[in-house]
């Protein structure tokens, strides 16, 4: 069983006429779930909103309050990349609040795994500011939400968007708690994710770059994948695993790119949930990230979401 969030609010995050991070993504996957049957195998849930307290668990107030109050004035730009509507903050809040209703639903025992098909995505926010079409950090406050309310110790970030999630990194870069590893094209936006990037002080060692240059072959992307994930991550053994899911590393992706083929996903999925099974009882969080490509990204979503609700 696969628990499934979705909010009709994350449509009426506007980014304009335009911006490839649109509300047509979501439409197209959840179009594409319900024709091919996905949608009605997998239990719909729906998510409640964060808090600010939970929110503020890794962002800091001020800007809590600048992106509310921008979207209240009648939206505008957080970053050059972020832009903000009427209805963003109210749409971010129900992001983050997916992915809390989902890991409380999981520690509860209610299902083994969940995919929270949101907007706006969070992996480059970072602790004082919005960047790279990302207004709060999802993962992130679900990860320190893990460890602050469920008391968890070890939490994988497994981030597999095609651009490095710097905000991520960062707030999570001195702690040994939260393991975070990204597989992401290189050199590319945003600059960071290189290999000698492996945290600091306490949580040196509990952050895993892998930078991938393009026309790396996904063989070979699959394979340095699953040489990490069968030695680093079997040996952090994880309490509760969550996925940032980019699928912007498909081939036709206008954003991205890394040559990935939609079925590549599933693989990554399948060699996810090995270790999920071996680690922490099949315990996985997934969470939509990047994917600009409105043919391909249902397909993408299609392989993943397959794979998870074999589990
Ligand atoms: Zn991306």
């Amino acid at each position: 069983m696969t628990l499934l969030l979705y909010d009709d609010i994350y449509l009426r995050h506007d980014t304009g006429p335009s911006h490839p991070e649109n509300y047509k993504r979501l439409e197209c996957i959840v179009d594409h779930l319900k024709t091919t049957g996905l949608w009605d195998k997998s239990t719909l849930m729906n998510p409640r909103a964060a808090t600010v307290e939970e929110i503020a668990l890794v962002h800091e107030r001020a800007y809590i309050d600048r992106a509310r109050q921008l979207a209240e004035a009648g939206g505008g730009q957080l970053d050059p990349d972020t832009t903000l509507s009427q209805d963003s903050y109210r749409a971010a809040l129900y992001a983050a609040g997916a992915l809390l209703t989902a890991a409380d639903a999981i520690m509860e025992g209610m299902s083994k795994n969940a995919f929270c098909m949101v907007r706006p995505p969070g992996h480059h926010a970072r602790p004082a500011n919005g960047m790279g079409f990302c207004v709060f950090n999802n993962v992130a406050v679900v990860a320190q939400y893990l460890v602050s309310r469920h008391k968890l110790k070890r939490v994988f970030i497994l981030d597999w968007d095609c651009h490095h999630g710097n905000g991520t990194q960062e707030m999570f870069y001195g702690e040994p708690g939260v393991f975070y590893m990204s597989l992401h094209r290189w050199p590319f936006y945003p600059g960071t994710g290189g290999a000698d990037e492996r945290g600091s002080g306490p949580g040196k060692g509990f952050t895993l770059n892998i930078p991938v240059t393009d026309g790396t072959s996904p063989e070979e992307y699959i394979t340095s994948f699953k040489n990490a994930m069968d030695n680093d991550i079997k040996a952090f053994n994880p309490e509760f695993i969550i996925i940032s899911a980019g699928f912007d590393g498909y081939s036709e992706d206008p954003v991205g790119g890394l040559g990935l083929a939609a079925e590549d996903f599933a693989t990554l999925t399948g060699i996810t949930l090995d270790l999920a099974d071996r680690c922490c009882r099949g315990r996985v969080l997934s969470c939509l990230e990047g994917g600009y490509n409105l043919q391909g990204l249902p397909l993408c979503v299609e392989q993943h979401l397959n794979v998870l609700l074999e589990a």
